[in-house]
């Protein structure tokens, strides 16, 4: 059967988009890799988080914040659509400082953040001290300096949203092929053939969500290629008993119970491993900051790589010398899921990618690129 759309890559970027367009009637073939390919979606860390976020690029705050006030509906419909519970809650988040000229810059950067725009003004955040934190972090050790509250922020199961988007994506005809790595995309007069080992794939319009696969796929069809791998290592320990702790980056009880203990970045090139070093450090770290998980076990760590444009801020872009091919490259997939499977969609589907989100374009990296 003709499809409308093809995406490369069935990462939690790839599949939210897929999913907003199949709900909106369109019939989408998306093309993935193997288990063993390089996928930020399977390792990350689960936080729906809008505090920090757009520093630089106020733009993309507004559509953090936007994402977090539509993840309660796009939460609950995607679970109402597959019964895959996805363990999402916004209770609020706590990004810890552990000293004061921390503290001082965190604050300084998130008044002239959340100053920029009228949009920006519905941020609702505030630092709180130790004591005052630990009203939402029981047991917070004397390390913790203080950290920066916001109402915004939540959490969910990684895993769990995209086994929802699969899910629900395969219920609207999605035509989802695993192992199925495309060499290259060509423009052709009818729309983009993708060549793969089992053959070729045409579709009018293509939308490469490759995650760090954009670095090969994108410049041919004259989009951005600039991303770069940035790693992250967590490590998690057994289950414990709920404590009612908020999630912060550097660590978040999950509903199962563990531990998730992270918020590294390291460059490693393109090494997934982990190192002894860096795992102990994140252990002192987290003991310091619950000093009663030090006798917490340990049950599994690993490593993931961040998919990174040179700024930190989403590339959402559309091709000027192949109309019809897009490009989308973020570092922040869980937390823009909803946006991505709503406004990003609709955006792609009418063409409008361009006139609405042209301050995402990869131009802005003063490439040979977009617009
Ligand atoms: C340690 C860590 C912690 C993180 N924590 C958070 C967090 O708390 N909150 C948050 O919002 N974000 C977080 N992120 C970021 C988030 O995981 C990413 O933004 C998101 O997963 C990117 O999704 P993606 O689909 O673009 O990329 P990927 O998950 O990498 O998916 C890309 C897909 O494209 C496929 N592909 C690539 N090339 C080809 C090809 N040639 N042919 C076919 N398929 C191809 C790959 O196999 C893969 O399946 C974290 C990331 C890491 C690494």
């Amino acid at each position: 059967m003709p499809r409308d759309f093809l995406i490369i890559g069935g990462g939690v970027v790839g599949m939210a988009v897929a999913y907003g367009l199949a709900r909106r009637g369109r019939r989408v073939t998306v093309l993935d890799e193997h288990d063993g390919s390089l996928r930020a979606s399977r390792g990350n860390a689960g936080l729906v988080w809008v505090q920090g976020k757009g520093l630089g690029m106020p733009r993309y705050a507004e559509l953090s914040l936007q994402s977090s006030e539509a993840w309660p509906a796009f939460a609950e419909e995607l679970t109402a659509r597959t019964g895959v519970e996805l363990e999402y809650e916004r209770r609020g988040g706590v990004d810890l400082c552990f000293d004061a000229a921390e503290a001082e810059a965190r604050q300084e950067e998130y008044c002239a953040l959340y100053a920029t725009t009228p949009a920006l003004a519905a941020m609702r955040w505030a630092y709180l001290d130790r004591e005052a934190l630990r009203e939402h972090l029981p047991g917070l050790g004397e390390a913790v300096h203080g950290g920066t509250f916001s109402p915004w922020d939540g959490q969910c199961n990684p895993l769990y949203l995209l086994r929802a988007l699969y899910a629900a994506c395969h219920s609207l005809g999605v035509d989802y092929r695993p192992a199925s790595p495309v060499d290259g995309v060509e423009a052709t007069a009818s729309g983009f053939t993708a060549h793969t080992p089992k053959g070729d794939v045409a579709a009018p319009r293509v939308i490469l969500a490759a995650g760090l696969g954009a670095r090969r796929l994108a410049p041919p069809l004259g989009l951005c290629g600039e991303v770069h791998p940035l790693r992250g290592q967590i490590l998690v320990t057994e289950r414990l008993p709920q404590s009612g702790r908020l999630p912060s980056p550097q660590i978040r009880q999950t509903a199962s119970g563990g531990y998730l203990i992270g918020d590294v970045l390291e460059n490693a090139g393109f090494d997934t491993g982990v190192t002894l070093e860096t795992l102990h450090q994140l252990g002192r770290r987290a003991v310091a900051v619950y000093p009663d998980l030090a006798k917490a076990r340990l049950v599994r760590s690993w490593g993931a790589l961040r998919v990174m444009t040179p700024d930190g801020s989403p590339v959402y872009e559309a091709s000027r010398t192949c109309p019809g091919a897009y490009n989308l490259s973020c570092h922040s997939g869980i937390t823009l899921a909803a946006f991505h499977a709503e406004e990003l969609a609709e955006a792609i589907d009418s063409d409008c990618l361009a006139s609405l989100y042209g301050d995402f374009s990869g131009a802005r990296f003063d490439v040979q690129a977009t617009g």
